[in-house]
């Protein structure tokens, strides 16, 4: 039989500038900066993967990133594109920065995609062609916050997640005005980062409780999930974690102290695809629905998170829309139709070398077979 093997990784940094800055609880962007990985066999199959590191979620930098990328291109180099779980145990047995680690399991799985000959999702499992997204206004006053709910409306969007978690108070005012302006147009999901303590929460639960909200993402920091509990049991509104699961090991701690009505996954915390499947299954198991999140990625890593909600049934949800606020592509490709996110019906990711905009990358290391 055909033996592929990995021949060459390269790694490309990336820093491209958002459309308008972008502020939540934790802090304001105003750009996108992470790496794509590249990794050809030798037959001449390529898989992608990006890496979007996080100081204040993940725990990683630019630089930790690069250095873990490294790190696990070097372990690869060589090994056979076969059984998924042999490669994944690589990169779980190593500690390190969780979007390096998440870029390079992205490649691999979109190369043994490519190499079946199927998307992604397919491979996954999954049959879904598309997936509803929501899109996220940032922290900002009550009049810029109407004002660009009814223009993502007027675009097409049903769900908009409005970030909050900065003054309760204001808060409170910006849904109200949103809902107000919108009726009953839209879905509204809100976020607050970990932005309130347990009473501030409660106050605004109490407050917004007529106001139709679907979901209450993160009220209260990471590590409450005591308080999460307790908040939970009170509220009519769900409570999505986030930040709290990063990891399968998070969910079944959140599962058993009862402190979640949804999951939010990300593949950049789950620091691989193997991982966020696991979370996937754990939550269905436990009939807890799963939302598909984001942190700052482009095209390559939203079309895995793409991929990955179309492909399992447990995924009810997407947060999938932090490309479309970059000013620049850095994959040349369509997968939005306004609400809709699809997967490409091509192999593995379902994009080509040459749909890449490489002038907005940079070459930092490449690693390949002597
Ligand atoms: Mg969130």
């Amino acid at each position: 039989m055909f033996i592929m093997r990995i021949d060459r990784v390269t790694i490309y940094s990336f820093s491209v500038k958002l459309k308008s800055p972008f502020k939540i609880a934790l802090g304001v962007s105003t750009t996108s900066s992470g790496y794509i990985v590249r990794i050809e066999t030798n037959n001449g199959l390529i898989g992608y993967g990006e890496a979007s590191p996080a100081k204040n979620i993940l725990g990683d930098d630019m630089e930790s990133c690069l250095t873990t990328l490294k790190l696990l291109s070097k372990k690869i180099v060589g090994m056979e594109i076969k059984s998924m779980e042999k490669l994944e145990g690589i990169i779980s047995g190593i500690k390190g920065s969780a979007s390096a680690k998440c870029a390079i399991s992205m490649a691999l799985w979109d190369l043994w995609a490519r190499a079946h000959e199927e998307p992604l999702y397919i491979l996954l499992g999954g049959d879904k062609p598309r997936i509803e997204t929501d899109y996220t206004i940032g922290i900002k006053g009550v009049k810029e916050t109407v004002d660009e709910a009814v223009m993502l409306a007027k675009m097409g969007f049903k769900t908009l997640k409005i970030k909050v978690g900065e003054d309760p108070k204001e808060d409170v005012e910006r849904i109200r005005a949103v809902r107000e302006a919108l009726g009953d147009k839209v879905n509204i999901r809100i976020d607050a980062n970990q932005g309130w303590n347990y009473e501030e929460a409660l106050w605004v639960i109490k407050e917004i409780k007529d106001l139709d909200i679907q979901l209450i993402e993160q009220p209260l920091p990471a590590n409450d999930l005591k308080g999460l509990a307790k908040l939970k049991a009170k509220s009519d509104i769900p409570i999505m974690l986030d930040e709290s699961i990063h990891n399968s090991y998070d969910a079944i701690t959140a599962i058993k102290l009862n402190a979640c009505d949804v999951i939010n996954i990300k593949l950049m915390k789950a620091a691989s695809i193997k991982e966020a499947i696991k979370i996937a299954h754990i939550a269905e198991a436990a009939e807890i629905p799963v939302m598909v999140g984001c942190m700052a990625e482009l095209q390559v890593g939203i079309l895995a998170g793409v991929n990955f909600a179309c492909g399992l049934n447990a995924i009810k949800y997407a947060d999938l829309d932090a490309d479309l606020m970059a000013e620049k592509s850095i994959v040349n490709v369509r997968s939005m139709e306004v609400p809709f996110r699809f997967p490409i019906e091509r192999p593995g990711l379902g994009f080509e070398d040459k749909d890449i905009n490489y002038d907005l990358l940079t070459k930092e290391a490449e690693v390949h077979r002597d």
